[in-house]
């Protein structure tokens, strides 16, 4: 693997995820012509450089499935339900306080006494009537002020939001330090302005190349491919899943929605020493996050023994192609 021609700061120390990192350096110049970068692994340790690491919020998308549709059910029966507190659905189970006043569960935690009536929120007195009547009247999703129309029953209402697609993004970066969260359309300007270091290339076939695949710990190495008008993040990160076993998993996620995704395939390809390794599958949405993905090995994954076959003086290309596909 040759290293690129870039005029910045190059081959960039990956930084452990373990113990808090002095300081990394980053590459700041994107490298050039030939389609080869070092990437500069991010760990979240590494609090000197905002460039570092993120949060994945990925709870993993489940069913999804039962959502209802836009009721015409009067918004006043719904807001019977508004906790006085966080303004957010008092849901089953239904507790209310001496004189019947409800709050939702998770205000009531924290309280001493009742927010209406400071009475005594104990013990606890369960209104069966209100939770017959909550599961009867179709509730609106978490983020309907950010478009969602959906209204659900309670019961499917975490498990939709937890995948709507009106849910704020969270920061793509692997990891866990940046608590980033916005519209589809600012990730890539959060990303070029908070995580600077972040190399792209562009092009539908290039070279990732991870420097210091050795480095003990976990370890992200992350950069951004470009093409077909869309941004591209590829992640390899280095994990012990189970004890004692390191893993290198290596995926692509596009910037963009889950149904935006359906219409690429990626393939990343370790190539060397009489030995090819392939993996093709479509790219994750940054709405899905790489955690889930990961934790279901729903990518690329190879140990430290195959990493060996593949680097070359401790370094791994991986070659990345993404393409189209028609339905
Ligand atoms: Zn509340
Ligand atoms: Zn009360
Ligand atoms: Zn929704
Ligand atoms: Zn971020």
């Amino acid at each position: 693997m040759s290293r690129p021609s870039s005029t910045g700061p190059s081959a960039n120390k990956p930084c452990s995820k373990q113990p808090p990192p002095p300081q990394t350096q980053h590459a700041q110049s994107p490298a050039v012509p030939p389609a080869a970068a070092t990437i500069s692994a991010s760990g979240p340790g590494s609090s000197a450089v905002p460039a570092a690491a993120a949060v994945i919020s990925g709870p993993g998308g489940g069913g999804g499935g039962g959502a209802g549709n836009v009721s015409r059910q009067p918004h006043e029966l719904t807001s019977l339900f508004e906790c006085p507190v966080c303004f957010d659905y008092v849901l089953p189970p239904i507790l209310q306080c001496q004189a019947g006043h409800l709050v939702c569960n998770q205000c009531r935690q924290k309280l001493s006494c009742c927010p209406t009536c400071r009475g005594a929120l104990t013990p606890s007195i369960r209104n069966l009537a209100m939770e017959k009547v909550a599961s009867a009247v179709l509730f609106p999703c978490k983020y309907a002020t950010t478009g969602c129309s959906l209204t659900l029953h309670h019961t499917e209402k975490p498990e939709h939001e937890d995948i709507c697609e009106y849910r704020p993004y969270s920061c793509p970066c692997p990891g866990a330090s940046c608590k980033w969260q916005g519209s589809l359309e600012a990730v890539m300007s959060h990303l070029m302005h908070a995580h600077k270091s972040i190399t792209t290339l562009q092009g539908e076939d290039i070279v990732f190349l991870a420097t210091d695949i050795n480095l003990p710990g976990a370890v992200d190495w992350v950069m951004m491919q470009s093409c077909f008008g869309h941004h591209f993040m590829l992640v390899l990160e280095k994990q012990e899943k189970y004890e004692g076993h390191q893993q290198f998993f290596a995926i692509v996620l596009l910037i963009g929605t889950r149904k935006q995704a359906e219409n690429f395939a990626y393939r990343l390809e370790l190539n060397g020493n009489r030995r090819r390794l392939t993996w093709e599958a479509t790219p994750r949405s940054i709405h899905d996050g790489v955690a889930a993905a990961i934790m279901n090995s729903d990518c690329l994954v190879f140990d430290t023994a195959i990493a060996h076959l593949f680097a070359d003086n401790g370094n791994l290309g991986i070659n990345v192609t993404i393409s189209t596909c028609c339905p």
